[in-house]
């Protein structure tokens, strides 16, 4: 049995600007993930750039931090065992083209920029991550 971990999940300006939050919400929960701490808040591009820093050599990083602060976002802290994969398993693939059926972002992704969430990659990461949105 894998550890109890947590991870940050984010659901993107594509998927809560077309309502889809709460049947993304529900899938988390189907699939066993207890949602711990959620808000929906808009970030600036500076907290983007913050926040995805590991891909600033990318040719796609500006579009990106744009896209990412272009409207509302729903930030969550997901709990389960062995969390972390799990949530990157009901995700998908980062293109949605390219995602299992099943997945989110197979459901619900527009294209490889507006792909409905995120997903910590690491317990290390999802540390970090959770730490950014949920500090105290
Ligand atoms: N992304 C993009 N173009 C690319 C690769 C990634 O716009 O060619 C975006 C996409 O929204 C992705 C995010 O950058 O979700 C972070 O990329 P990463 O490789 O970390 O994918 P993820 O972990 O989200 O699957
Ligand atoms: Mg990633």
């Amino acid at each position: 049995m894998s550890d109890l971990e947590q991870t940050l999940s984010i659901i993107k300006p594509d998927a809560v600007q077309r309502n889809l939050d709460l049947q993304i919400k529900e899938i988390f929960v189907n699939n066993g993930f207890k949602i711990v701490r959620e808000k929906k808040i808009q970030i600036t591009k500076s907290e983007a750039e913050q926040f995805y820093k590991v891909h600033e050599t990318k040719p796609f990083y500006s579009d990106l931090c744009n896209y990412l602060s272009s409207g509302p976002i729903v930030v969550m802290i997901l709990e389960k065992n062995g969390a972390v994969l799990a949530n990157r398993e009901i995700m998908g693939a980062t293109n949605p083209s390219e995602a299992k059926e099943g997945t989110i972002r197979k459901k619900f992704g527009i294209s490889i920029d507006k792909n409905s969430v995120h997903g910590s990659d690491s317990v290390e990461n999802a540390k970090i991550e959770i730490n950014f949105f949920f500090k105290d």
